[in-house]
């Protein structure tokens, strides 16, 4: 069952405790008789978003069998004092408005019991007496949020199957500290043309293969395709390059633009100390940034190429410049990895790693130190990725981001447009 198909049916579940008639209810649940009689009341008065609130819930007693059972209702949680309204929103609080666990429960415990900070936004209200303040806690939000990764979890087995038809993907890999000390790296792969996020993975590092074997065996249990791979977009990762070689051999690897500028400050700047070399102070200065200016020009010639005769006449030019020979020839091995995404073959593919995923990641998560074990740091981040998934981009231009596809989530841009459902009701939340 795909991620949306969870949704849908944890809806509809939710539909039919709301629908429910008192007939329903006689049923018994254990046997199915309808041999029942209610059997008393008893009061519960959970949290809403609006305050406390009595709720009655009616019992019932089956004749045939003896046992007693209670009405649900759809606003509730089994055995919580919040109903499942107050849930939902603590999990969006923390997820969608990234911030922490204190201060989720500290917003929620102030809306709910109107204390605190809300006493703040409205200077004249009395504070509730003690024994009607809400006592929220940033553990129990903790817990909550933990739950729905428990649920992320659970729905790793096709949990895109169906949706995401990715041939090309892009890999990236973020640092991730933990409280008690101790780092990890969170594995990623997307879909290059969607934004789809398959579901991550924790490593220890990204320097073998087995790492990212990881990463690929789950993304395929997710209901990638690998035999319909055609191209990654990374960085130099040791790992998956060696990963890649051995076991996605049909697969081309598209290095990132991005992490190669980065790998040439240090020749370029190599270059232009060689050039300089002998001036005095303020002539080499000047030498150094012409040098650095030519040789960056040939090379952006070279990685923006929209073509291998384009790319091939620019890195002939490179390799005549004085200082250009050691780049073209560091360029010249990397042509492959720097071009195939201006194959047909290899439409969609990206030339920059899917890194700015993580912009977005960090601020919900802040690099994992929230969670105290791997264990929780893993269920944070499948719990991330499917709010990703269902999250729709924003409208509006943000200082640089410009987005693909404003307001549509990557579900959407896949082609499933999922309408009301949201990463909650995948979640069960
Ligand atoms: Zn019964």
């Amino acid at each position: 069952m795909n991620i949306i198909e969870r949704g849908k049916k944890f809806i509809q579940s939710l539909q039919e405790l709301a629908n429910r008639t008192l007939w329903d209810w006689r049923k018994c649940p254990q046997c199915g008789s309808m041999e029942t009689n209610r059997w008393g009341t008893y009061t519960r008065t959970p949290w809403f978003l609006n305050g406390r609130r009595e709720v009655k819930v009616q019992r019932h007693k089956c004749k045939a069998c003896g046992v007693t059972y209670s009405e649900r209702s759809p606003l509730l949680k089994r055995g919580s004092w919040y109903a499942r309204e107050v849930h939902r929103s603590a999990i969006d609080h923390w997820q969608h408005g990234g911030t922490s666990f204190r201060r989720t429960a500290e917003f929620l415990r102030s809306w709910l019991g109107k204390q605190e900070r809300y006493l703040l936004w409205r200077p004249l209200a009395t504070p509730p007496p003690a024994s009607e303040r809400c006592h929220l806690s940033a553990s129990t939000v903790h817990r909550w949020v933990d739950k729905a990764g428990i649920k992320a979890q659970e729905s790793v087995e096709g949990q895109l199957e169906g949706i995401a038809d990715t041939q090309n993907a892009g890999v990236d890999g973020l640092w991730a500290k933990l409280r008690g000390g101790g780092k990890r790296v969170v594995l990623m792969l997307t879909d290059s043309v969607t934004g789809i996020v398959f579901p991550p993975v924790i490593a220890k590092g990204e320097e073998s293969a087995q790492f990212f074997r990881q990463l690929f065996a789950r993304a395929e249990q997710a209901g990638l395709n690998l035999e319909q791979l055609r191209g990654v977009t990374s960085d130099g990762a040791q790992g998956l390059v060696s990963y890649m070689k051995r076991t996605l051999y049909w697969v081309h690897h598209q290095r990132c633009v991005w992490h190669l500028w980065r790998n040439l400050r240090k020749p370029l700047a190599e270059a232009a100390r060689q050039a300089s070399a002998g001036l005095d102070k303020k002539a080499a200065r000047l030498k150094r940034k012409e040098i650095r200016r030519e040789l960056g020009s040939l090379v952006r010639q070279v990685m923006d190429a929209t073509g291998y005769a384009q790319a091939e006449l620019a890195l002939e030019a490179l390799r005549r410049h004085p200082f250009g020979a050691d780049i073209a020839h560091f360029l010249n091995l990397h042509l492959d990895n720097i071009l195939i995404h201006t194959l047909d073959y290899y439409q969609g593919l990206q030339r920059v790693t899917p890194e700015w995923r993580w912009r977005d990641f960090r601020l919900r998560l802040s690099h994992g130190r929230n969670h105290g074990s791997e264990q929780r740091l893993e269920r944070a981040v499948l719990l991330w990725a499917v709010y990703r998934n269902f999250t729709p981009a924003q409208e509006r231009y943000e200082r640089k981001r410009k987005y693909r596809h404003p307001g549509l989530s990557p579900l959407a841009v896949a082609g499933f447009p999922h309408e009301n459902i949201s990463y909650l009701d995948a979640l069960e939340v």
